[in-house]
């Protein structure tokens, strides 16, 4: 009988044939035996599958690595299996949920029944039987059965969670993965075996709710994160430890910048002096930028009607999942707290009657916004439930889009550079070329602003990857995503155009041919929103903040109390030219005061005794830089200030 034989081809766009029914591991064979033993995964035809999963027909074939997010996802997927297995072992009886891999790891909601508690304590010994476990390479084994096979499975193990998730699969679907004794519900893909995972640890034990849903089982979940080699994993602690050091949430405590009570409400955020400082200070800087550039502030309430909402679309998107409406008590009014500040732009545009001489009109507001958040998914400043976007919205006529564009994305990249973030990447999203329905707005429109957005990323030079389909409804979009000094990736900035609300809100202007026109829409926030910016500001900096945004540029430390009054005249001093200080005047050595002021993360410390009170001067220290050397008061006012120039830029002093 004649094989039948299939081309595979690799991403390098060569051609090989293979008899059918070759893995991908076979074809990693015949490359060479090194790649055989790093393949973690493959895609085949776009779809990420086991690396011993049969090829049938022609196909492009991807090899994916550890490098690959593909790979990985195996990997650490395998590993909450793994993690199940062992606990399985541990604690017969536990039910299971869902063990999927995530960004940095895996997890899996277990539930061990309502005797038993899994703690943090508890982990190593979890890792000790995954460790026992994985050695065995016991094989990931895929079965393919029906959804009455799979019910019976589950049904009979006692394992309601599964039969649940089974219930809503369709049945020819379903497939099972074996590996030793543990059998789960899955899609898959997985490794070959469990040998690779030689790196393992379990980070720590959470409560998550079933399905997300607060009204079903609290089920405990388990995270972990494995890796191919122990030098990777204590290279992963190190950055976790390193991420730990600067979490906004323990830097905001220490520092005194931001607090929650539980007495006001979670996920509420108090910003406290300091922080408050800090953050007036960033919106003055923006206020500033925005000013030049031809922004307008405006301010509106936090609450609006009802019906506001519902013309806006944004009751049909968080109405339901919001806040219950606020009802006026005697005329029956119905309020709603705000998700967006847009609504409340657009009719400040349509109070009057708008020319195309008016445009573009550019309106600013700090404006802050509330939305229903779980309580799970609360996170410091980065998840909250009241929250202040730098929002702003910029009404043009179609043949301005691009130069408005370009504008913000000035602001934007100013922005940026003048705090420090410079490695940073952006995309672009577009239509759907295969789902054009979807979209509202003009197909003229909708050209015209894409090849604004892509005219305008092409000529500023910047760098970026074009996302088609990720466009909202109602126009195209530019994200900004940061990398932080740690190297993790945080959403920021966006600049949207739409098309939508002032259609809804029927927006419109009188064109040169006395004719009315709609104008098109931007929505920008360059920071995203105040609390989640700080956050990743303080993140990124490790509470360092640069000189001009810093709550205290310096503090002043007398050597002993006879110096306190030349402290005092060296704080008016700096006073004068606008320099923040603070007087360190504890009964202390020294020594410890330079060490308690330095984990304030203060930029500079003022030493004064005997020496600096005769000749009017401070001994000068940058934070985790030592010693400056003397300088007298006035020479040092003046460093202070040119280092604030040379970070502000164009920007000036005074903000
Ligand atoms: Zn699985
Ligand atoms: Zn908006």
């Amino acid at each position: 009988m004649n094989k039948t034989m299939i081309n595979i081809t690799l991403p390098d766009g060569s051609v090989k044939q293979y008899e059918a029914c070759v893995t991908g591991l076979d074809i990693a064979r015949s490359i060479s035996n090194s790649l055989a033993r790093e393949v973690l995964s493959v895609t085949v035809n776009g779809e990420v599958l086991d690396v011993n999963r049969p090829i049938r027909s022609d196909a492009t074939l991807r090899l994916n690595k550890w490098e690959d997010p593909e790979g990985k996802h195996a990997f650490w997927h395998s590993s909450a299996h793994l993690m199940a297995e062992a606990i399985e072992a541990l604690y017969p009886g536990t039910k299971f949920g869902i063990g999927p891999a995530i960004e940095n790891g895996f997890y899996y909601d277990v539930d061990p029944g309502d005797e038993v508690v899994i703690t943090d304590s508890d982990l190593p010994r979890i890792e000790e039987k995954m460790k026992e476990i994985a050695s065995e390479k016991h094989p990931f084994r895929r079965e393919e059965v029906t959804k009455s096979e799979a019910m019976e499975f589950f049904g009979n193990k006692g394992d309601e969670y599964k039969t649940e998730l089974i219930d809503e699969l369709e049945d020819g679907t379903i497939s099972f993965y074996r590996s030793g004794s543990f059998t789960d519900l899955c899609r898959g893909p997985h490794l070959a075996d469990t040998s690779p995972i030689k790196a393992i640890k379990l980070l720590n034990v959470a409560g998550a709710y079933w399905r997300g849903d607060e009204n079903r089982k609290q089920m405990t979940r388990i995270y972990g994160v494995t890796f191919p080699k122990q030098k990777m994993l204590e290279e992963h602690l190190e950055l976790l430890e390193q991420a730990r050091q600067r979490d906004h949430r323990k830097l905001g405590k220490e520092l005194e910048l931001f607090t929650f009570s539980q007495r006001v409400g979670q996920g509420l955020p108090l910003w406290l002096p300091k922080g408050a400082q800090l953050r007036e200070r960033l919106e003055n800087f923006l206020k500033k930028v925005q000013r030049e550039h031809g922004y307008e502030q405006v301010i509106t309430p936090h609450i609006g009607q009802k019906e506001l909402w519902v013309t806006s679309g944004h009751y049909e998107k968080y109405g339901k999942e919001s806040f219950q409406p606020i009802h006026t008590p005697q005329e029956g009014e119905e309020f709603l707290l705000k998700p967006m500040n847009c609504p409340a732009h657009l009719e400040i545009y349509r109070y009057k009657p708008r020319s195309y001489r008016d445009l573009p009109i550019r309106l600013a507001e700090f404006g802050t916004v509330y939305r229903y958040e779980q309580s799970g998914e609360l996170h410091g400043l980065t998840r909250v439930r009241g929250f202040t976007q730098d929002d702003a919205h910029i009404f043009c006529r179609p043949d301005q889009l691009k130069d408005e564009f370009k504008k913000v994305i000035d602001i934007v990249l100013l922005i940026f550079t003048t705090l420090d973030f410079h490695d940073f990447t952006t995309q672009v999203s577009l239509r759907d070329p295969e789902d054009m329905e979807k979209y509202i707005g003009t197909e003229a429109n909708w050209e015209k602003a894409e090849n604004a957005i892509l005219e305008a990323v092409e000529e500023k030079g910047m760098e970026y990857t074009v996302e088609r389909g990720e466009a909202a409804f109602y126009g195209p979009k530019l994200d900004f995503m940061v990398r932080d000094a740690l190297g993790r990736k945080w959403q920021l900035g966006t600049i949207q155009v739409d098309y939508n609300l002032p259609d809804r809100f029927e927006l419109e202007y009188i064109g040169e041919d006395n004719q009315k026109h709609r104008p098109v829409m931007i929505h920008r926030a360059p920071f995203g929103s105040m609390e989640r910016f700080v956050a990743v500001l303080i993140e990124h900096t490790a509470g360092k903040f640069p000189l001009w945004l810093a709550p205290d540029q310096a503090v002043i430390l007398p050597i002993s109390e006879k110096y306190y009054d030349y402290a005092e005249k060296v704080s008016n001093f700096l006073k004068n030219y606008d320099i923040r200080t603070l007087i360190d005047g504890r009964n202390e050595k020294i020594g410890k005061k330079i060490r308690d002021n330095e984990l304030k993360r203060i930029p500079y410390l003022l030493i004064v005794g005997e020496k600096e009170q005769e000749s009017s001067s401070v001994s000068v220290r940058r934070q985790g830089e030592g010693d400056q050397g003397v300088m007298k008061l006035e020479e040092f006012a003046r460093f202070m200030q040119s280092e604030i120039r040379n970070q502000l830029g164009s920007t000036g002093t005074d903000v």
